[in-house]
């Protein structure tokens, strides 16, 4: 039987508390959230009739400072997910040196069968059922899989009524308008951008002679090809749900986008009827790529920006990148890891390369607690250091335990959190 997400997290932990030989007390601590919320929320649906769905909020730990992680809304979410996603942002946060705790909230719902209406009484009861729990120095959420701006703008608008007074850091996420900061929507992608450049000077790789294939032209995938190429890289894959384009002297990004604003497929490389593939390469011959194909073409970096478990045990072997840059969350399994590691390739982990979502998410709250506002020039202007700097610990605690980078950054990160655990300490 495979194992579950919260099993795979409590291996992630047991490996590097080893390696790191972490005190047994510190290494208990961390086996079980702080707490676990479970929420039944009632809501009138447009029929008149109540429909009661059940919501999930982890505490994992704040000894670095508020619980802090996204609210899913998805048909799959369960608690065991749930815990062990607020897990991975204990780890992400303390990776990156944010003094933020780990937190992780969803409902099993599937949005897109609820009305707009529908979807905001919902949202608004489950903020009712978790209120007292949350504030912006206690927890403190964020849009996560199918959760947006304006839930998070009906989540802060019921958590001020029923608290009684105005307290804009108590989610992020929000739209600008409402409290959010400039830059979020590229943070997540330029955080890996700056993790991409620092592994090419570690491994010598040139910008103009090094390829890229991306999984997924999502948010974080679209954006991260954009800055990618303008930073001179090969962007030679691209894919979405349906499939990708593959061309070896490179994509035109800028096509890509266009057809994907226009409402069309990579994966058919359609607008309607017509297919636009031969309008796509800048040179040289362009082929359509499955989504399983994309992860095995001979690239130097691969980046999966789209689902979890992506490369796993049945195709690892079979993967030709040099480095993986994993801006989804969770794209590689745990044995994948291991025959990477074993055949040298360099994985550099999601916990390091998409934190800057989460480290852009704390400038927001950081914002909103002391009243201020950036401009985004601000924000990538702290974004960048804490990005470098963060990624070379990472690479020192890995040369210093010799170690893939993924088990570097847990014990960095525990390292960080352990030395927080005043009541374990003292
Ligand atoms: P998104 O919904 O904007 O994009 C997802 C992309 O994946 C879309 O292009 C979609 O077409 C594609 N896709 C869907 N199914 C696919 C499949 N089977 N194979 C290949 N591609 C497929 O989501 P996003 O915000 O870009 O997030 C992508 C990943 O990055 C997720 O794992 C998410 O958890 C992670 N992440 C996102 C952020 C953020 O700030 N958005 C932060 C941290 C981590």
């Amino acid at each position: 039987m495979s194992q579950s997400a919260f099993d795979n997290a409590m291996s992630q932990l047991d490996k590097a508390a080893k390696v790191m030989n972490l005190d047994k007390d510190i290494h208990e601590v961390l086996k079980q959230p702080d707490r676990v919320l479970t929420v039944a929320v009632p809501v009138k649906m447009d029929s008149g009739e109540v429909k009661v769905f059940t919501g999930f909020r982890s505490q994992f730990n704040n000894a670095l400072g508020p619980y802090k992680g996204g609210i899913r809304y998805h048909h799959n979410v369960s608690l065991d997910e749930v815990k062990a996603l607020s897990f991975w942002m204990m780890i992400k946060c303390a990776t990156v040196n944010i003094p933020m705790g780990g937190g992780k909230g969803g409902i099993i719902v599937n949005p897109k069968e609820l009305s707009v209406g529908e979807l905001e009484r919902m949202s608004r009861g489950f903020m009712a059922k978790i209120w007292r729990n949350v504030g912006s120095q206690i927890d403190v959420p964020a849009p996560d899989v199918y959760t947006t701006p304006q839930i998070m703008g009906w989540m802060r608008n019921e958590y001020e009524k029923l608290l009684g007074h105005a307290d804009p850091g108590v989610i992020t996420g929000k739209a600008i308008a409402d409290g959010g900061s400039e830059g979020r929507e590229t943070a997540t992608a330029q955080g890996g951008v700056y993790v991409v450049k620092e592994i090419a000077k570690k491994l010598n790789l040139e910008p103009g002679k090094t390829t890229v294939a991306i999984q997924g032209m999502g948010n974080v995938g679209g954006f991260m090809a954009k800055i990618l190429s303008k930073e001179g890289y090969k962007i030679v894959a691209l894919s979405d749900s349906k499939g990708g384009v593959y061309n070896e002297e490179g994509l035109d990004i800028n096509k890509a986008e266009e057809i994907k604003k226009a409402g069309g497929m990579l994966g058919c490389y359609c607008l309607g009827d017509v297919c636009k593939l031969e309008e796509m390469p800048s040179a040289g011959p362009c082929r359509h790529v499955s989504n399983e194909e994309i992860l095995e073409l001979p690239v130097d970096i691969l980046v999966p920006s789209a689902l979890e478990n992506q490369i796993t045990a049945e195709n690892a072997d079979r993967i030709k990148a040099k480095v993986v840059i994993e801006m989804a969350n969770g794209p590689t399994t745990p044995e994948a890891d291991e025959i990477l590691h074993s055949k040298g390739v360099i994985v550099a982990p999601d916990v390091l390369c998409n934190a800057g979502g989460v480290t852009v998410s704390y400038y927001e709250w950081y914002q909103n607690v002391h009243n201020e506002k950036w401009s985004e020039a601000q924000v990538f202007g702290k974004l960048e250091p804490l990005m470098v700097q963060s990624f070379n610990e990472v690479w020192e605690t890995k040369e210093k335990y010799n170690v893939p980078m993924r088990t570097a950054a847990f014990v960095k990160a525990i390292e960080r959190v352990g030395a927080r655990m005043l009541d374990v300490r003292f």
